[in-house]
């Protein structure tokens, strides 16, 4: 058993993959290169946000965001604490300086509560300015974006949803990739819309920013004259091979997929409840399910039970053994578990179960049943 099935998936799609491919490879037009194009748009109306640019990877689409607003040294980017390590890292890499806010236990997305309290005490301080907030769509639910964009609002800060895990989650018809002024999704393998490498995009309704962006992926190049470069921007492009790969898989990921893997997500709570505490999906929201993760008492049932489904041939995760202020890169900040409750309690507990559209109703009873006789067990 695989923890994210992405053989199954190709067999799956091989004939519309493989052809994409062929064609991609007969046009040797391998740098923007018209599937690009076609990608873009086709994201940008599955998101409904006016423009999406593609990039290299989820990490530069965020760098790319927070360089076209001018982020950097004095300016505090709020993000969460339990997220892969890019949400902070590129406030980081851009100079400004990561302000880590705690999540809600239940969702494990950023605690709006937490987050103002910590915006207060940025201007209290006087030391940063409060600049941007990148709210994350963990484990595939978005974060609360009615809460967060009305802090936003009271602040006047900027809101950057990193929808890496989330893209094909929704608050009501609104889509993952659709909130905050700026939003990115990565199409790294494993998330919930992967290519055959690195990918990334970013989503806006900004004519300005969509521009600017352009032009900041590739070496801030005038969009009059691509030798003169008015900015000093990065190298970071969408392959058109990925592209041609990423075009059937979002036409299968909107036809069935999506709807799959939450029948699975289903299939879990209804094995699972009364065993382990199982994930919660907020009332009106819907998830892409990048991840399905129970929380055990403690650590020690948790490893447990992750060796557990090893010796039956289950695979399992941890994400994530540690919140970000645990980072060795961020210990200069001297930030205290205690001011960390819910990350700190979360990475003690959490395991997240393999997930994905073609797993099988058979190998989630499977899996389900290990997990209650490991719980009956101790
Ligand atoms: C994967 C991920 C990223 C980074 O995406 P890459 O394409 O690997 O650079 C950023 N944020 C979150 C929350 C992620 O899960």
């Amino acid at each position: 058993m695989q923890f994210r099935d992405l053989g199954a998936q190709y067999l799956h799609l091989k004939h519309e993959i493989d052809q994409g491919i062929a064609q991609a490879i007969a046009g040797s037009s391998f740098i923007f290169g018209p599937q690009v194009g076609q990608l873009e748009q086709a994201l940008a109306s599955y998101v409904g946000t006016k423009h999406c640019i593609s990039c290299a990877n989820g990490t530069d689409a965020l760098q790319l965001v927070l360089m076209a607003w001018g982020i950097g040294p004095g300016d505090a980017v709020f993000t969460s604490d339990f997220t892969f390590f890019a949400s902070a890292g590129t406030a980081s890499i851009v100079g400004a300086s990561p302000v880590l806010v705690d999540i809600e236990e239940d969702t494990f997305n950023l605690c709006p509560m937490d987050l103002e309290r910590r915006i207060q005490q940025v201007l209290a301080e006087g030391k940063l300015q409060p600049k941007v907030i990148v709210p994350v769509d963990l484990f595939g639910q978005p974060a609360d974006y009615p809460r967060i964009e009305a802090i936003a609002k009271k602040y006047g800060l900027l809101v950057l949803e990193d929808g890496a895990q989330g893209f094909g989650g929704a608050i009501g018809s609104r889509r993952v990739c659709s909130f905050g002024d700026a939003a990115t999704t990565s199409f790294f393998p494993a998330k919930p819309l992967g290519c055959y490498g690195d990918g990334g995009a970013i989503f806006t309704n900004d004519d300005d920013l969509d521009s600017l962006l352009r032009s900041l992926r590739a070496q801030g190049r005038s969009p009059e004259d691509k030798y003169d470069n008015r900015l000093i921007g990065m190298n970071s492009r969408l392959d058109t091979l990925q592209a041609a790969i990423l075009l059937p898989k979002l036409r299968a990921f909107e036809a069935f997929e999506l709807e799959k893997v939450n029948q699975v997500a289903s299939w879990y709570d209804e094995l699972l409840t009364g065993h382990v505490r199982t994930p919660i999906v907020r009332e009106g929201y819907y998830s892409s399910w990048a991840q399905y993760t129970i929380q055990l008492a403690d650590r020690a049932r948790r490893d447990g039970l992750q060796q557990h489904l090893k010796q039956h041939g289950i695979p399992s995760m941890v994400y994530y053994p540690r919140g970000l202020h645990q980072q060795t890169a961020y210990q200069w900040m001297g930030l205290k578990d205690a001011d960390y409750p819910a990350t700190s309690a979360a990475s003690k507990r959490v395991l997240s179960l393999p997930i994905h559209p073609y797993l099988q109703q058979e190998e989630v009873c499977a899996i389900a049943h290990q997990v209650a006789a490991f719980i009956k067990g101790t």
